[in-house]
This record gives structure tokens, C-alpha cells and sequence, in this order.
């Protein structure tokens, strides 16, 4: 197989052709999916439909405490009303550690070395339950933001693939074909809570910083 770069493919391009070929076979294939919120779920499970999705859900990323409960509080109640189906999976949370971790980067703008960081260590986590509990693929909600180059988290879970043979990465750019304001204006009338910063601190000191 032609090994995939970041620069010669396009993530929509491939996603709609992995569904092509899985409405073709007779296979309901399982497929992981990291998710860091509510809103960005919205999307990606209308385009999924053709899985058994399971969400993976772990963000230790995100500062303070309260908020990274009132995001996953806000995925439980979405999940239930809209998407009882799906199962979620809730990793340990530990904000301090992982702090540690990206503070080698921490002055790096929001897209840089900090980042791409922090997209693989969340990718990583979710793809090795992914390959543990024997899915079939794996993805990542990520692709639907605005803020974050598909063509990067893409790289990223092709190269964690090799890392994760038996579970294939499905890659995505939820965000094309107006996913993102599909997205948003159905979190608009469900009145869903949308945070104003990415997750981490250094995200969130910025933030608070220009009001
Ligand atoms: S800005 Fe977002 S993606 Fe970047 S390090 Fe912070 S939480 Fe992670």
C-alpha cells in the first residue's frame, strides 16, 4: 500500500471512500473515537452512522478541574438524549501530570509544538484501547475543529497505526462540507454549553488574559 504523507491526500476525499467501501461489504465494523467535548461529537456521529462507535473519552489537558467535569457532563447528557447506543469510556483524569508534560512547550502559540504534543498523547492513550479491545478503527473528533489542522492529526494517526496494526485509523476531516456549522448550529438549539478556550491551561490563561 502507498504510504500515506501529511501533504497527498485529502482527510474528507479518504473518509467518504473508507464508508464507500464499508457499505459495500456486509461488515458493521466498531469503530473507537476519541472525543474532547460535546459540541465536536455532534458532527462525527451523524457522519459515523455506519459504525458501532464507541467513545473514548480522555483529556487530562483540560484546566481547571470544574470545566473538564462540566465537558464530560455535558457529553453524558448528549449521549443519553440523542445517542443512547453509544458506549463511553472514561479514562483517569490528571491534570497535573499532564501539565508537566506539555510545560516543555508552554509558551509555543496554540497549533504549535505544544499541541501537536497534545494531540498525540490523547490519540495515543485512546488508540491503544482502541487496539486493546480489538475495534476495528479508530478516530478522533479533533478533525471538526477550526483551530486544529486535520492534515496534522491525520499524520499523527497514521503514524500511531503502525504502532497499532490490527485497528485501522479511519482518517477524517469532519470539519469539510460544513460539518463544523452543522455541528454548531445543532449545539446551538439543544442551548449545549461551548467553552471559550481549547482545554489546557496555558490555552486558558491566554484566554482570560485579553478580556
Ligand atoms: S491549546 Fe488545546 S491542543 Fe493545544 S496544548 Fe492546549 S489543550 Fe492541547
Amino acid at each position: 500500500m502507498k504510504k500515506l504523507t501529511r501533504a497527498d491526500y485529502n482527510g474528507y476525499k479518504e473518509s467518504l471512500k473508507e464508508i464507500e467501501k464499508i457499505r459495500q461489504s456486509s461488515k458493521r465494523p466498531s469503530l473507537c473515537m476519541h472525543v474532547c467535548c460535546a459540541p465536536c461529537s455532534i458532527w462525527p456521529l451523524e457522519f459515523l452512522k455506519d459504525f458501532d462507535v464507541t467513545i473514548y473519552y480522555t483529556n487530562s489537558n483540560i484546566y481547571p478541574s470544574e470545566e473538564y467535569w462540566r465537558r464530560l457532563n455535558e457529553l453524558k447528557a448528549f449521549l443519553k438524549d440523542h445517542h443512547p447506543e453509544v458506549k463511553l469510556i472514561v479514562s483517569d483524569y490528571d491534570n497535573e501530570t499532564y501539565t508537566q508534560k506539555i510545560s516543555l512547550f508552554k509558551d509555543e502559540p496554540e497549533k504549535g509544538r505544544r499541541c501537536i504534543m497534545c494531540y498525540g498523547l490523547r490519540m495515543n492513550e485512546a488508540y491503544q484501547y482502541a487496539h486493546d479491545h480489538h475495534f476495528d478503527y479508530f478516530t478522533t473528533v479533533m478533525t471538526i475543529s477550526r483551530q486544529k489542522d486535520s492534515k496534522v492529526l491525520n499524520h499523527i494517526g497514521m503514524q500511531l497505526s503502525s504502532k497499532f496494526p490490527n485497528t485501522k485509523y479511519f482518517i477524517s476531516d469532519f470539519k469539510k462540507a460544513d460539518g463544523n456549522v452543522k455541528g454548531n448550529r445543532i449545539a446551538s438549539e439543544l442551548g449545549m454549553y461551548r467553552q471559550d478556550y481549547c482545554g489546557c491551561i496555558y490555552s486558558y490563561n491566554q484566554r482570560h488574559s485579553t478580556e
